[in-house]
């Protein structure tokens, strides 16, 4: 392997090696108000657990000689009926029960309340979220109509069924309330994970072949737990609330116990002769409201910049019902039997707005031999990284493969069940991404990513998994590596976290690695070693390689063979020399032309007049003729733009050349 020496670990800046846990707490210490909130709650937490040693009697205890005390700072010598106002802090009610104690005492009932009424909540609301927004589609749809009718119904009637059916009490009015309110959570969980499924650090897990349950609980919640948290601690708030309501309105909890919501009802027959009863449980239930909307302020700035990072990208399972396509590919039947990878005949369509299916891929075929890299080259919207994401069965939804076969070795993966392509991505082909970094998932630390596929796919325990993710990072160049295993994607650069990746896709011995433009992103240097521990990678493990790129200099220096792509199709493929000296094909040509070494000095590049035009708006005939020096009105009026092979005379010009250009044999390519 070639020593790779200029990309080292950066220093990072302190702020930068914290923990996530570490930055949140520096955050949210500033903010001194939250501080307090915390402290409150913590206090009540503590008054919960330690109650029975804090209450100097029992919540039921009378004193027949001291009814109806004002609080002992207060002036009780006209009230007649209390001979101790001093042993009743906040005095008592018309049995001498001591308000104090009664307080202590519903401090518990409260918090145990909120507990119940948020987990229930979440319990019931967060997976359902998750798996909605998730899988999308139908499902999405039947169960967001579900959640937006409760949602729409006043949470007060819904409450009232539930209790009237289960009956009175802490436990059923707290289901009623977790019901109610799991409305909330799905809608926010459903709504940040439709954002969220699109990431690349999914589709770094899904190629991975993690099954469903594990990328949404394990990768994705962790990325969403920040707006969650948020919403969790002002619905403790609310939840205590809603249980002094119900207290209030002779629904909640018994009338044995009392709770700060029953202590209020009770007041209020007490108005006249002790109204200040009313007050210890009024002012504790608005300051634990003010205490949980506090402190979920203060969570929201602390977590703030996480919670906007969520901006993500879908991936469906790509359904690969394939109404295979009958008709012959230009790949020989040698090649088709002994290629580690194969695409014949695909085509993605995706559904449009009008109704009519709009195809992205026409008719791509290619294959790839064990050992062998192709370079798949073509500008942006050329449809690579489409053809590659079909061979995976991770097409965004709601596009799906509607024709052609993908093969991977002897196995067909057309119409194969997404549980079934689970078990292969990742242990038979895996794949590399354009941007290393987001292609990590940001909330778990590396060693954690690489040991899950190990685990999975190769059912290593946790230590034996450990143990080969250090070596494969040693392998993969990475100094320090078991400092590195419990690191951060953020502390590593853009060149060590590539490496990351390629560890990450060799952990399961693939015999397929795709490639998806892995060097964009990294300077050239970092690109050079980056290109060169592939090649060295696949000469030690015998890998069939797809590198996806826009870069021909990069393909002339990684790939064996060709398939140059234009709006959706392959126009001209063969050996990798052979196309880059003789292309045959004016885009080729013209791709060729804009490379550097090209240009003249002192003179503009040249570039290639016009874009790729959309899938959209794809012309008939040959979709490059709008762009074409060559075009004539044969180009685009149907003629057959198949790939054919390409001719010098009367010689086959290469075993593997074919071009689709219908003028092949009349262009002087020069
Ligand atoms: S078929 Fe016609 S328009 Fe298309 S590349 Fe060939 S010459 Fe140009």
């Amino acid at each position: 392997m070639a020593a790779l020496s200029s990309d080292k670990p950066q220093d990072q800046p302190k702020e930068k090696t914290l923990s996530s846990f570490g930055r949140f707490w520096q955050r949210f210490r500033k903010q001194r108000l939250a501080i307090v909130a915390l402290l409150f709650l913590l206090l009540l937490s503590f008054v919960s657990i330690f109650r029975d040693q804090l209450m100097p009697f029992t919540k039921d205890q009378a004193d027949f000689f001291s009814t109806f005390c004002q609080p002992s700072f207060a002036d009780n010598s006209d009230v007649f009926t209390c001979q101790n106002p001093e042993e009743h802090i906040l005095g008592t009610d018309e049995l001498g029960r001591d308000a104090y104690s009664r307080l202590i005492y519903g401090t518990r009932i409260s918090m145990q309340a909120s507990l119940l009424g948020v987990a229930i909540a979440m319990i019931v609301g967060l997976p359902i979220g998750l798996l909605a927004g998730f899988i999308g589609g139908r499902f999405d749809r039947a169960v967001m109509w579900i959640v937006d009718i409760i949602f729409s119904l006043p949470g007060i009637l819904i409450a009232f069924g539930v209790i009237a059916v289960l009956g009175n009490g802490l436990l059923n009015a707290m289901i009623a309330v977790g019901i109610v309110l799991s409305t909330r959570f799905s809608r926010l969980a459903r709504g940040i994970v439709l954002a969220e499924r699109e990431e690349l650090y999914v589709d770094g897990a899904r190629v991975g072949g993690l099954p469903t349950r594990t990328i949404i609980f394990k990768h994705i919640l962790p990325n969403i737990a920040p707006p969650l948290i948020v919403q969790t601690s002002l619905l403790f708030g609310a939840v205590i609330l809603i249980e002094a309501g119900l207290s209030f309105l002779g629904v909640g909890v018994p009338v044995s116990e009392p709770s700060w919501g029953r202590m209020l009802a009770d007041s209020r027959s007490l108005l006249s002769t002790n109204p200040f009863l009313s007050i210890p449980p009024g002012v504790a239930i608005a300051l634990t409201v003010l205490a949980w909307n506090v402190l979920g302020d203060g969570l929201r700035d602390a977590l703030g910049r996480d919670i906007t990072n969520n901006q993500l990208t879908t991936v469906n399972s790509s359904k690969q019902e394939t109404t295979a396509s009958k008709k012959p590919s230009h790949i020989d039947s040698r090649t088709a039997r002994n290629a580690a990878l194969i695409l014949e005949n695909i085509e993605v369509r995706f559904p449009s707005p009008r109704g009519e299916d709009v195809v992205i891929l026409n008719n791509v075929s290619y294959a790839v031999m064990p050992g062998e890299t192709l370079g798949i080259v073509g500008e942006s919207g050329s449809g690579k990284s489409m053809s590659v994401m079909a061979s995976m069965g991770i097409i965004p939804s709601p596009g799906q493969v509607s024709a052609g076969t993908v093969r991977l070795g002897q196995k067909s993966l057309t119409g194969m069940p997404e549980s079934e392509l689970e078990t292969l991505r990742g242990k038979e082909i895996a794949m590399i991404f354009q941007e290393p970094i987001a292609s990590l998932n940001p909330a778990l630390t590396v060693g954690q990513q690489l040991i899950q596929p190990m685990q999975k796919h190769l059912g290593l325990n946790k230590t034996e998994a450990w143990d080969r993710a250090t070596d494969l990072l040693r392998q993969v160049r990475i100094p320090e590596p078991e400092r590195r295993m419990d690191e951060y994607p953020h502390q590593f650069s853009g060149g060590m976290a590539q490496r990351v990746g390629i560890a990450r896709a060799l952990s399961c011995n693939p015999s397929v690695l795709i490639a998806d433009e892995p060097t964009t992103a990294l300077d050239v240097t970092v690109q050079g070693q980056i290109i060169d521990l592939l090649k060295d990678l696949q000469k030690d493990l015998g890998l069939a390689i797809v590198f996806i790129t826009h870069d021909l200099g990069v393909i002339a220096e990684v790939a064996d063979r060709i398939a140059v792509m234009y709006a959706g199709e392959v126009i001209e493929t063969g050996d990798v020399h052979t196309v880059l000296t003789n292309p045959r094909h004016p885009y080729t040509k013209a791709l060729l032309e804009t490379l550097p070494h090209h240009g003249v000095s002192g003179q503009r590049l040249p570039v290639i007049e016009g874009l790729v035009p959309p899938p959209t708006n794809w012309p008939t005939g040959c979709r490059f003729h709008p762009r074409c020096h060559f075009a004539t009105e044969t180009c685009s009026n149907g003629a057959d733009l198949s790939l054919k092979p390409v001719q010098t005379g009367t010689k086959l010009d290469d075993r593997d050349h074919y071009s689709a250009c219908i003028r092949v044999e009349e262009i002087d390519f020069g």
